[in-house]
């Protein structure tokens, strides 16, 4: 028997604007008796077909992959890597001497709900956020290889804390495809990285910072510079390139203080302008002397549900203040919130806040987002998750 999935009526309205989920209440009935990651076609109550997708327990039930009749087979995906490869290449971020560092894959806004895929040189790394994805990792692996045309060689699948909670699978990371490559120097134009797939957060590094990266290099020159939640460093080693008089980079993990060590000595060997300190953030602000002119703040989701966001916008308003309380006449702040239910203006208006209880006089000069190898599906506006300020403070 066909698995399907029969929507109530009037329920195919967000499909039929090619919204890519699903959730348990429009659905009338499941025939069939798919399993968690089945592909399963979507009809109306009419028995009108709609789009075929992977089905999964929880609240989102099938997240679609295709709304045109489509065989979820090699050529699917043959035809979703590619595209997003020529995406890639189109936006010049794929692998040349300088960089090679790069998101290949952001699910929904590369049509493939439910997987991630970022490009470490010579390895990628494959992450899974449904059953359906964990299912298919392996032909997607073998066809990653082939429409890459070599520029990979192995692939590591890591999706230990990323599986829906209650999924019943086996949640052991590894290599599929090949193993460490020997001698891969991972670079983000022109700055070494360092990067721990393996044991790390996300997959081993916070691509989607990096065009916020390269903007804080050319506003460095001169500056002293509070690089705060650092986690591999990236931001300090693009200020200390940049020109940056002093850099402290501060992060509550230990771990993140030891790579964004290992990440400055491997780009600057024997520069004395940097240090490293495994501090609360919070802590460090309160106690910290008045001696920066240049703030990151990027801080973890503060929200990852709706039923958090009031507190969470507090704690935006509350780490901003602390910056915009200490922080030098002239000087520059980076803040972020990469929370995705925290919207572009619920940021501004905590920052805003801060900014106003701490008296200070404050002009944005950019408005910051994740870069292109992140898209947004234009139906799927949720897929918009960072956003930033660059603010100057009088
Ligand atoms: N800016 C980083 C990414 C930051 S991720 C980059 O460009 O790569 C958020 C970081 O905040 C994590 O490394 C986490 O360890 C750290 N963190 C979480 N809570 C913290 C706290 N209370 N104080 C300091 N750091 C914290």
């Amino acid at each position: 028997m066909q698995k399907k999935v029969i929507l109530k009526k009037g329920k195919e309205e967000s499909l039929q604007r090619f919204h890519p989920w699903i959730f348990s209440g429009a659905i009338v009935s499941i025939e069939g008796n798919p399993e968690e990651g089945d592909v399963v076609d979507v009809v109306t109550s009419q028995d009108q077909w709609l789009a075929v997708g992977h089905i999964q327990v929880g609240s989102i039930a099938v997240r679609i992959l295709s709304f045109t009749r489509k065989t979820i087979d090699q050529t699917f995906w043959e035809e979703r890597l590619s595209r997003a490869y020529d995406v890639r290449r189109t936006l010049g971020v794929t692998s040349s001497a300088t960089h090679n560092i790069y998101r290949l894959i952001h699910g929904e806004g590369d049509g493939l709900p439910g997987l991630v895929i970022d490009i470490y040189g010579r390895t990628a790394v494959v992450q899974a956020h449904s059953v359906g994805m964990h299912r298919s990792r392996e032909i997607i692996s073998r066809t990653l290889i082939d429409v890459m045309h070599g520029e990979i060689e192995s692939v590591y699948y890591k999706s230990e804390t990323t599986l829906p909670f209650k999924a019943q699978v086996e949640r052991a990371g590894g290599y599929i495809i090949g193993g460490p490559v020997e001698g891969d120097t991972l670079l983000e134009y022109g700055m070494k990285m360092p990067v721990d797939w393996i044991n790390g957060q996300k997959t081993g590094l916070f691509i989607d910072q990096r065009e916020n990266r390269a903007l804080l290099e050319r506003m460095s020159q001169g500056r002293t510079v509070l690089n705060m939640f650092c986690y591999t460093g990236g931001f300090s080693i693009a200020a200390l390139r940049g020109g940056a008089r002093l850099v402290h980079s501060v992060d509550s993990s230990a771990r993140a203080i030891e790579l964004t060590r290992q990440g400055v000595a491997v780009n600057f060997p024997d520069d004395t302008r940097h240090e490293a300190f495994a501090e609360d953030a919070f802590r460090y602000l309160d106690s910290m002397e008045p001696i920066y002119d240049l703030v990151v703040l990027d801080p973890p989701a503060f929200a990852k549900h709706k039923d958090a966001l009031k507190r969470a916008l507090l704690g935006y308003r509350r780490l901003n203040e602390k910056a915009f309380l200490k922080i030098r006449p002239g000087g520059i702040i980076f803040t972020f919130s990469c929370s995705q239910v925290v919207s572009k203006e619920q940021f501004r208006t905590s920052v805003f806040t801060a900014a106003a209880i701490a008296g200070r006089s404050v002009r944005i000069l950019y408005q910051l987002h994740q870069p292109a190898d992140h898209p947004v599906s234009i139906f799927h506006p949720e897929g918009e998750y960072l956003k930033g300020l660059v603010l100057y403070v009088e």
